[in-house]
């Protein structure tokens, strides 16, 4: 990775630790692998982060001693402690509670189990521990320079696969077919791995938003929903195109032109200060006004960065998950509708809140592709 585009993990750990401050807590331990890697560097399976105003410290096993101490001494990881876990994470994890006096130290109640906590407890006699939600992942939730430079790069990436798609996608494949040919293209262009299994679902199967690929082939008429996304430098984008099997009805034709302006709709919303969920209702009631409303049964997008679904969730409001739109926030705009009979439509693309609007990551043609 290139020096200019090499993470501030010092600065990440800073901001932890003062929202450490405002809750009164002594330190927190970060359990949960992909906050880890947050802060850290660190890409292994297994460590923990102990974090305080002293210092970090890293907790993991031989298995990665020398990678870390590796990484701590050319920047690549947060400079920091390492200890060797010898005899179990727990008691290692005692020891460092013990050795720096914390009194007062916060969890990650999403990651930590019951059983983990009460183990915790039983080896640190006195320690006050106190849950906490979304610490790390609020951080997240706002993306600094590295991650703009690889979230933008890697949405310039998967556009370049999405434009190839016509050369892909044809009458007699099949689903599974062209699902190999995606994750090669994805490959080719300098994706790690594909994000996540890859989609193509044909005719009757594109009426299901998360159908697998299967050995059916394309046959006239067919629409085709293709969703795929790639990984680069840790980060994911994710996005989703259609396209039509020579002629199509006009249901389907209509079903397409619905989501289509649903998509633009939600994409015009974007902009600081409004929330996740007025961007939700602008493609929902797109939909809504056409009859559709029952056929799009999900969320209209999700975060994007360490993990393919993070914060904010760009839902409706019942929902329970409102965020208020700030720039350096990275989400989808996903609108979709599904009909038995007729088929499914689903458009998404990657986009970055900007202080004047938004920015789409991964710009390419979004029309109906025929094939
Ligand atoms: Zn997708
Ligand atoms: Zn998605």
């Amino acid at each position: 990775m290139a020096e200019s585009s090499r993470p501030n993990w010092a600065r990440r750990v800073q901001a932890t630790t003062l929202s450490l401050a405002r809750r009164h807590l002594d330190a927190l331990v970060v359990s949960n692998p992909t906050n880890v890697r947050y802060l850290t560097g660190f890409t292994g399976s297994t460590a923990w982060l102990f974090v305080a105003p002293t210092g970090s410290r890293l907790l993991t096993d031989g298995r990665y001693a020398a990678v870390v101490r590796h990484g701590i001494n050319t920047g690549e990881l947060l400079a920091m402690e390492l200890d060797i876990v010898e005899s179990g994470y727990d008691r290692a994890l005692a020891d460092v509670v013990s050795r720096v006096s914390a009194k007062r130290v916060g969890f990650e109640a999403g990651t930590l189990t019951v059983s983990g906590l009460r183990r915790w407890q039983e080896l640190t006699p006195g320690v006050d521990w106190q849950p906490t939600d979304d610490l790390v992942e609020n951080l997240r939730l706002i993306k600094d320079d590295a991650e703009l430079a690889a979230l933008r790069r890697a949405g310039r990436m998967l556009a370049q696969v999405a434009t190839g798609l016509a050369g892909i996608v044809g009458y007699g494949r099949t689903e599974r077919d062209i699902a190999r040919a995606i994750d090669a293209a994805l490959e080719g262009v300098g994706f790690e791995r594909p994000a996540f299994e890859t989609i193509v679902a044909s005719g009757p199967n594109s009426a299901y938003p998360h159908a697998r690929p299967t050995d059916r082939r394309l046959a006239t008429g067919d629409l085709v929903v293709l969703d795929f996304g790639g990984v680069l430098d840790g980060y994911c984008v994710d996005l989703t195109r259609m396209a039509a099997v020579g002629s199509i009805d006009s249901a389907a034709r209509s079903l397409f032109d619905a989501v289509y302006e649903a998509q633009r709709a939600a994409l015009a919303a974007v902009r600081v200060g409004v929330t996740s969920s007025d961007v939700d209702r602008a493609a929902r009631s797109w939909l809504e006004n056409r009859g559709l409303g029952p056929a799009f049964c999900h969320g209209t997008g999700h975060g994007l960065g360490l993990e393919v679904h993070e914060a904010p969730r760009i839902s409706r409001a019942e929902s329970g998950q409102v965020t208020t739109l700030a720039p350096g926030m990275v989400f989808t705009i996903e609108p979709g509708a599904y009909l038995e009979g007729t088929g499914g439509v689903r458009l998404e693309d990657d986009v970055l809140v900007t202080t004047d609007g938004c920015e789409v990551l991964t710009t390419c043609p979004s029309g109906l592709m025929v094939v």
